[in-house]
This record gives structure tokens, C-alpha cells and sequence, in this order.
């Protein structure tokens, strides 16, 4: 089997509530894989409110895509170190490692089609579901507003719900946050996330007030180019630190791991390389008995934490968009299995391809 095209498009996809007061809309970039048996590869990334997406389609295109014409596409392997290859002149962060996540989710999806078997089959599954956390609890809601998105997130059966922390006046951060713990009850874990919003002194100050409600997670307090600091954080504060969404490659989690930044990890497969990329992350970090718990995009990360022995959690957010699929992932009693199509077993709808093609 050869490639023969890769074929990119790109979608915008409007937020609900609560994320719409954050980013309005996100952005897909999608990529399809053609080869010369005729089955097709679907790739794709998401950049959150969109920023950036018109440069990753332009490196996919212009630097990546070309890599991949002629070549056996179950190289998927070769294939991710050849694109890793390409350029000398660019460090892999960012940008053009999110249009390798989307080329390799697209390898990955080809290599199960050609197979016959889903992805989660291939890596050599652990487990068959994995529980789910709500996220939501947005700076623009109420206290009212968040109790209510968390209780619809029990109603599925979920354990665990993420709130956001980083309002200018910080001790309104721990009302809220004592608020909520008070109307949802000791036992639901909950989580908080900063969102990178304030320095290290900051989170000091408000994170030894929060000790006391007994949390689960305190995500991602620092600028994400500041591991040294977010492990400054992480010995100061007794609420374990989970940072990496903004983090890219083994070598960032490695980073990570080594500086002690975090004792949960949130590689996302859209943006961290792909679908081998994070299993290999998950494997470093396993090493290290360092749980796993990816953001967004939970159709595909699901594929790797079935198949991981230190998957802790996936998360949920509230106000994706439900219509986006042809066949969306379900959570059922709290818990998400992997999708047992071939490939990746996600396509978009039609529908969706018409109202949201950019
Ligand atoms: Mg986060």
C-alpha cells in the first residue's frame, strides 16, 4: 500500500456554554490520507479557540505532507520519525508538532482499517473503559451555575469534576472553591485548574488556603515554559500538581518527569504528537508510576488509556458539541470505552462537515 495524497480542510466548530465565555469556537484541522488501495486515513487536530489553525494546516501541507507521498503508510513508526525529521531549523513544540499529531492519528487510523481492528486492539488493551471527569466550572459562572454542570455530571455517573481557579481577587477562588465543595459533598473529587494564570507566590497564597478541601488535582499554575517553577509549586503545595496540556514529545515529559513538576501528567494526543507519541509518553511516565490523564479530544486519547497500565482519568468537557460526530463516544455510569470500529472509528457527520467547513 502508498500514500498517494494527503488532503487537508479545516472546520470551525462553535462553543456552548460554559466555553463560549472563554473561546468562542474551535478549530479543526483535518487531514485525509488517501492510498492507492483506496482506504483512507483520517487525521486530524484541534486548536482551542482557533488560534494558530491556518499555520498548522500550512506546515502539515508545505513541510509534512510531502514526506508522506509514496510511502508505505503501516511504516506509521518510520513514518512519524521521518516527519520528527524534517526540519533541523524548528524545534518540536508547538505549531508544527501539532500537525504531526494530526498526520500520525491519521497513520494510525489507516494502519486499523487496513487491519480491521480498532486502535485500542493494536496496542494490546488493559482495560476495557476508563472513568471520566466533568470539566467545566468556567471564571464566568456563578457558584450556582457551576454546582449545577457538576450535578449533571453525577447524573452520568461521574466521580471527579474540574472547576477553573484565577480570578484578580484571589480569595473569591476559595470561596467558590469551598462553596462548590460544600453543595457537591466529601465524596466527589474535585479538581482545580489555573489555566497557567499566576506566578509562583500567587499560588502559594491561594493554594495553601484550598488545602483544606482535600482535592484531587491543582492543574497547570505556571506559564508552561517554566517547569522549574511549577515544581517550585509542586513541593510547596500538599494538592498534587497536574500540568503537561501545553507540554509536546517524550522529551517534554521527560522534562517534566525529571524536574518533579507534577505527579499527574496531561499529555493531550492532538498536540503532544499523536497516537504513538503518547503511548510512549504514557510508558516513560509508567516508568515512574506517574498517572495519566489527557484533555479534550477524549474519542481518540480513549484508544491509549485502554491500553495503558496507569490511565487515571479522561476528561469531559462541558459544552462540546455533541452533533459533531457520525458516532459519538458515550459516557456510560461514569466510565468511556474506546470505540470498536476499525481505525479510530471516528468520522465527522455529514452534517457537520456542511455547517462548519471553513
Ligand atoms: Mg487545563
Amino acid at each position: 500500500m502508498k500514500i498517494t495524497a494527503v488532503h487537508t480542510s479545516m472546520l470551525r466548530v462553535p462553543n456552548n456554554p460554559p466555553v463560549s465565555t472563554y473561546y468562542r469556537e474551535n478549530r479543526y484541522v483535518v487531514a485525509r490520507i488517501q492510498t492507492d488501495e483506496g482506504l483512507e486515513g483520517l487525521g486530524y487536530t484541534m486548536l482551542v479557540g482557533g488560534a494558530g489553525a491556518e499555520a498548522v494546516r500550512a506546515y502539515l501541507e508545505t513541510s509534512l505532507a510531502p514526506q508522506l507521498i509514496g510511502e508505505n503508510p503501516l511504516h506509521v513508526g518510520l513514518l512519524w520519525q521521518k516527519m520528527y525529521d524534517t526540519d533541523r531549523g524548528i524545534r518540536k513544540k508547538g505549531i508544527p508538532v501539532y500537525a504531526i499529531s494530526a498526520l500520525d492519528i491519521g497513520l494510525w487510523d489507516l494502519l486499523g482499517k487496513s487491519m480491521d481492528r480498532p486502535v485500542w486492539q493494536l496496542l494490546g488493551a488493559c482495560a476495557e473503559k476508563i472513568p471520566v471527569y466533568g470539566s467545566g466550572g468556567f471564571l464566568s459562572y456563578s457558584v450556582d451555575q457551576i454546582v449545577k454542570e457538576a450535578e449533571g455530571f453525577l447524573g452520568l455517573g461521574c466521580r471527579h469534576y474540574k472547576m477553573k481557579i484565577g480570578l484578580p481577587r484571589l480569595m473569591e477562588n476559595v470561596e467558590r472553591v469551598r462553596a462548590v465543595r460544600k453543595a457537591l459533598g466529601d465524596d466527589v473529587e474535585l479538581l482545580v485548574d489555573a489555566n497557567q494564570r499566576w506566578d509562583v507566590a500567587t499560588h502559594l497564597k491561594v493554594g495553601r488556603r484550598l488545602e483544606e478541601f482535600d482535592l484531587f488535582w491543582y492543574e497547570e499554575p505556571v506559564l508552561a515554559d517554566n517547569i522549574a517553577q511549577c515544581a517550585e509549586v509542586a513541593r510547596a503545595l500538599r494538592i498534587p500538581i497536574a500540568t503537561g496540556e501545553n507540554e509536546y514529545t517524550r522529551y517534554g515529559f521527560r522534562d517534566l518527569i525529571e524536574q518533579k513538576a507534577a505527579r499527574y501528567l496531561n499529555p493531550d494526543i492532538h498536540r503532544c504528537g499523536g497516537i504513538g507519541e503518547l503511548v510512549k509518553i504514557s510508558h516513560l511516565a509508567a516508568a515512574y508510576d506517574l498517572p495519566i490523564a489527557p484533555h479534550l479530544v477524549p474519542e481518540l486519547s480513549i484508544h491509549v488509556m485502554v491500553s495503558i497500565p496507569n490511565a487515571a482519568l479522561v476528561e469531559v468537557l462541558a459544552g462540546s458539541p455533541s452533533e459533531l460526530w457520525r458516532e459519538p463516544v458515550e459516557v456510560v455510569r461514569g466510565m468511556m470505552a474506546a470505540p470498536n470500529r476499525p481505525g479510530h472509528g471516528m468520522e465527522f457527520s455529514a452534517d457537520a462537515i456542511k455547517r462548519y467547513a471553513e
